[in-house]
Order: structure tokens, then sequence, then C-alpha cells
């Protein structure tokens, strides 16, 4: 099967294994006569697909037991609005670290709603940093920040160190992607279709304070204390997504879980980066110190080269290289399924592009 390199940004490459899977899933699943699509979320078949989706999940993340698992609908975007929605009282705010375009959105949203403040902003500096302090307000009710900006290329290594202060966090672009301490964070949303599978699930994970900080009484659709009394099931799920995402799961688990899966992911970055610092024809957008394993920024000598690499290496079979329109220049992402043949590929073709353009 002649499949490209795929280096989108989301949705992004599966899992060829996973792939085929879903593809024989379609006409018959588990030899129930019925196909994955056409299988009711009620019934037992599906029920048994659900509940291992969130053993996995559980399981790879290392999941505070009384922590929740739900996986809605809405995407990323959605819980921009629902983590305000449950989580502030009224009076209360919110600190944001505006660490790029989508943890901007995020503070859009809760100013919406209730009250959100900058506990940090990179934009004098393009987004190209994390902070090394943050000034947070002591009355806000969480800080929010975001594990890994998908436009501009950075990535936290470890979460924001602010004592008891309650941590969301937007892992969209990174979960599951290198071992995290779960147990430090208060509430965590990623939509599914970087890391975990396709576009139309969204993995939301809360503590016992989320789900009590949740009021109840909102619209069922946006109400965590209702959504986690329904385990995700008030109306109908993304089945498939569901299954995806599941099988995904498994793919991770066992290619030996998040350790051997960080490794891999370090591996990839490490040679796309010493690529860009090997010559000075490229230059990366991210400051080394923050520079994302997932999303590797870079550009060419001017915009009209990085144009021509956009088009050259698509002809060439490595797709999805045009860094986002906010920013422009080139972005490779190299989420788990990226194999590392892929980013070989990438390297071999950024060496002959310079070699006849440099
Ligand atoms: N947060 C991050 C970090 C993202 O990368 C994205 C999508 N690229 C979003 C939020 C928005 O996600 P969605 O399209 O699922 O709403």
């Amino acid at each position: 099967m002649n499949r490209a390199h795929n280096f989108s940004a989301g949705p992004a490459v599966l899992p060829l294994s996973v792939v085929e899977q879903l593809s024989a899933a379609l006409p018959n699943f588990q030899s129930t006569g019925l196909g994955l699509m056409e299988l009711s979320h009620r019934s037992p078949t599906f029920d048994a697909v659900h509940r291992s989706a969130e053993d996995r999940l559980r399981r790879l993340l290392g999941i505070p037991e009384d922590y929740r698992v739900l996986f809605l609908q809405g995407g990323a975007s959605l819980q921009f609005h629902m983590t305000a929605l449950n989580l502030l009282a009224e009076n209360e705010s919110a600190d944001f670290i505006v660490s790029g375009v989508w943890a901007k959105k995020g503070l859009v949203e809760a100013q919406r709603v209730r009250a959100g403040r900058v506990a940090w902003d990179g934009n004098d500096t393009q987004y190209d940093r994390l902070p090394d302090t943050l000034e947070t307000d002591p009355n806000a009710a969480y800080l929010h920040y975001t594990t890994n900006n998908t436009i501009y290329g950075t990535q936290f290594t470890k979460h924001p160190d602010v004592g008891a202060l309650p941590l969301v966090a937007d892992m969209s672009s990174d979960i599951c992607s290198r071992p995290i301490d779960v147990g430090a964070h208060e509430l965590i949303y990623a939509g599914a279709q970087k890391n975990l599978g396709p576009s139309g699930v969204t993995a939301i994970i809360l503590s016992p304070w989320a789900v009590d900080k949740s009021p109840g009484g909102l619209n069922p659709m946006l109400d965590y204390t209702l959504q986690v009394e329904k385990r995700g099931l008030f109306n109908t799920p993304n089945t498939f997504g569901i299954y995806a995402l599941e099988r995904v799961l498994a793919w991770i688990e066992d290619f030996g879980g998040l350790d051997a899966m960080s490794q891999r992911n370090q591996q990839k970055a490490a040679a796309l980066y010493g690529e860009i610092d090997r010559t000075d024809f490229w230059t990366g957008h991210a400051v080394p110190t923050a520079r994302s394993e997932m999303n590797i920024t870079f550009r060419a000598p001017s915009p009209e080269l990085d144009t021509q690499f956009v088009q050259e290496a698509d002809a060439a079979g490595l797709k999805g290289l045009k860094g986002h329109r906010s920013v422009g220049g080139l972005r490779a992402s190299t989420y788990n399924a990226c194999p590392p043949e892929s980013v070989a590929a990438l390297v071999a073709f950024m060496q002959e592009f310079e070699s006849t353009h440099g």
C-alpha cells in the first residue's frame, strides 16, 4: 500500500495497523453481523469497547482511581467553554498562561462566561518560549495552560509549579506522548485527532475537585455533573471515534506504554532539530529549551523557499508540512503514530532541498 509520509497537525497520521482494524470492523464487528458504525451505543458490545477505552487510558496515564473519564464531542474548543462554565462560580476568575493561539482561545471563552486573567503572555516573542515565572492571582480558581503549543511548536516538559492553585490543562496535541502526573491536575482535556484517534472525540479527565465544582443544572450537554453521572452517555456518543481511540491506546500499550513512546518521540524530534541546527539554511522557531517534540516549527531562508519546499515535499510524498496560517513557515508534526522512517525521509529531503536551493 502506498501511504504518504503524513506530517499533518491534525487530523493526523494513525498507526496503519489501527486503520486496518477499523476498516475490518465496518462491515461486521466482532462477528455480531452488525458493522461498527451500526451498533447501538447501549449494546453490550459497544459498552465493552467504551469501558476498555477508559481502562486503557487509565492504565497508560496512571489516572487516580477517584478521577472520572469522559469521551465527549465538541472538540477541545467546547472544553474552553465547559471548563469555565463548570469550574468558575460567580465572581470567580481563572488565570491563563497564554502560550499561543489555542491558549488565547481558552482565555477568551472563559472571559465570555466569567472572568479570565493573563498570568503570562508570550506574544512579544511570537510565542517562541514558555514562562520562567508566572504572575498568578492568589485568588484565582485555577490556572489553565496548554501543555503543547501546536502552532508555534513549544511544549512544557513539566507542569507549572503553582503550589496549591488547581491546574487545568489542554493536552490536545501531546496527550499520551510521554508520562505525565495526572494527579497534579484537576482537569485535563484533549481532542483525539492528534495522538488518540480521529476527530470528533474529546477525552476529559476530572478530579473529584472538578466534579464537585460543577454546579449541576446546566444544559445537559455542557454539564460535567450530569455527563459524569451518565458516563458520557447522556446522548449518543461518537461510537466509531471511541473504538478508534480504544485501538490506538491498545497500540500504545503493545508498543510498551508511554515510556517507550516518549523515547521514540524524543529520538524523532532530536533527528529533526539536529538537521535544523546543523546548517544555517534552516531556522527553528522555538527557543531550544522550549522545543516541542510533537510540532517542529522551522523556516527556510525566505517565504518563497518555504512555499517551494512545501510543494516539492508534497510531490515527493511528504505531506502536511506547511506552517499554520497564523505563523507561516514550516511545521512537521511528529505525533506518536508518525514512524521514525517518515522523519528519516524528511531529514533526507531537507538535505536534498538545501543542496539544490542553498
Ligand atoms: N487546543 C490545541 C492545543 C489544539 O492543537 C487544537 C486543535 N489544533 C485545539 C485546542 C482545538 O481543537 P478542536 O479542533 O478539537 O476544537
